[in-house]
């Protein structure tokens, strides 16, 4: 079938078969396929749709465009871990650790922040000395010696997804569910996990804003993880608001650590619960545990007893980095948004929150763009709390007082205070699993 064929075939809703979405795919990474008949056919499957051997023929042909990692010479349970994206979403920082002091083996490649969600490299990156660039022998060899390693994804893996989400990008494509699906779990296939938790965000600071929709990314993650022989659980949690109270890379780290000294302020609040449920799945289906519950259990008590923030030190150490927390870098600016009235927070817009934190210098537009390790936001309000007039909503932290008043004014847009908070939609808002299907 000729590419003009293949097109005209989704245009007109028709199923299509592996073997044209594997030479569709391939000819558009060697360039015998022109990008105009890419941006085509990306814009027929946003309209109509995958089927589910579709989407997984997409998933498996995008796998193999790279060289995929091989982690069958380290033993043991290899688990990995996947977030959609959201404000203030550290939770990588503590689910793998805890999972790893467990005796599963975290070889996990992150990728970095775009826009108004922060990502795992940087947030490691704010560590004096920390590499995440290991090649992938050092990184082998770290995962069998300690258990644990995350490191940058390398530039083999999936080349499909860098130019076919280029091209998403400008055709107004990317919020297509099977194409997100397809991208996200090529590349969660390609590091090679036998298990996998992932975080699927609904909400303002999600790519998902509905939760209908949260939903359906889940159920095709999960398909296309069941027909590839991975393990796998997506937990559907809330982004209506910032994750914790930390937004920005050093801040972010140094919230994570409180939560692994078992900080009573932190213990059971959003961010913990969101820790303790992942980890959880990643310790059921690793066989850790038999029930949701006793993995709870567990992953709480490892967050209690200090067993995941060694585990983290350990990492952070093999890895070059400075294990006194104490040498995080500090913004040299402190300002405050206060509260203008008194009442209730009805409202914290997750994006603008992560927008207001780029400003300030924590985040990039661009991929080039540097970062400022030390500068981003601490609220010091959730939803539903009450303020009074002049108490203290967010702090800023930035390097100069431009930045900080630009975060400022987002800032204040953002945090809204009324008469009463909607109803929240739950924290934990359902969980899906390849043992359902
Ligand atoms: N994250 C990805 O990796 N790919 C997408 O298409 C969207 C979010």
């Amino acid at each position: 079938m000729s590419m003009y064929d293949i097109i005209a075939a989704k245009r007109d809703g028709r199923e299509l078969s592996a073997a044209q979405i594997g030479e569709w795919l391939r000819g558009a990474v060697a360039g015998s396929v022109p990008d105009y008949q890419t941006a085509a056919l990306l814009m027929a499957i946003r309209l109509r749709g995958l089927q589910r051997a579709e989407t997984h023929a997409l998933t498996q042909a995008m796998l193999h465009s790279g060289a995929a990692i091989d982690l069958s010479d380290i033993d043991g349970v290899k688990a990995d871990k996947h977030s959609t994206g959201g404000v203030g979403d550290k939770t990588s920082l503590m689910v793998l650790p805890i999972v790893a002091s467990l005796g599963l083996k975290v070889a996990k490649m992150s990728g970095r922040g775009l826009g108004h969600t922060g990502g795992t490299l940087d947030k490691l990156g704010s560590i004096p000395g920390f590499n995440w660039a290991l090649d992938v022998a050092a990184f082998k060899k770290q995962v069998t010696d300690i258990g644990i390693s995350i490191i940058g994804q390398t530039r083999q893996l999936v080349p499909a997804d860098k130019l076919l989400y280029t091209l998403r990008d400008v055709t107004a494509t990317v919020d297509s569910i099977p194409l997100i699906a397809a991208s996200i779990m090529s590349k969660k296939l390609a590091t090679g996990a036998d298990v996998l938790t992932l975080d699927v965000k609904f909400g303002s600071g999600a790519i998902m804003k509905r939760i209908e929709d949260s939903r359906e990314l889940a159920r095709m993650m999960i398909e296309i993880a069941a027909d590839s022989g991975v393990k796998a659980a997506a937990v559907l949690t809330s982004m209506e608001q910032p994750l914790g109270y930390a937004i920005g890379n050093a801040l972010e780290v140094r919230e994570a650590l409180r939560i692994m000294e078992d900080d009573p302020e932190l213990r059971g609040g959003d961010l913990h619960t969101v820790v303790v449920a992942l980890a959880a799945e990643l310790l059921r289906l690793g066989g850790v545990c038999e029930s949701d519950g006793q993995a709870r259990q567990l992953a709480a008590r490892q967050l209690a007893n200090g067993a995941a923030r060694e585990k983290f030190t350990q990492m952070v150490r093999a890895q070059g980095g400075d294990d006194d927390f104490r040498h995080l870098p500090r913004a040299a600016l402190v300002s405050v948004v206060r509260a203008e009235a008194d009442g209730v927070i009805s409202a914290i817009d997750a994006e603008r929150v992560g927008m207001a934190a780029l400003e300030s210098g924590a985040g990039r537009h661009t991929k080039e763009q540097p970062i400022d390790a030390a500068a981003g936001l601490i609220l010091h309000c959730k939803r539903g709390q009450r303020v009074r007039r002049g108490d203290t909503l967010a702090e800023i932290h930035c390097s100069g007082a431009e930045r900080g008043e630009r975060a400022a004014a987002l800032l204040s847009g953002a945090i809204s205070v009324g008469e009463q908070a909607a109803a929240d939609a739950p924290l934990i808002a359902g969980i899906f699993t390849t043992d359902q299907l």
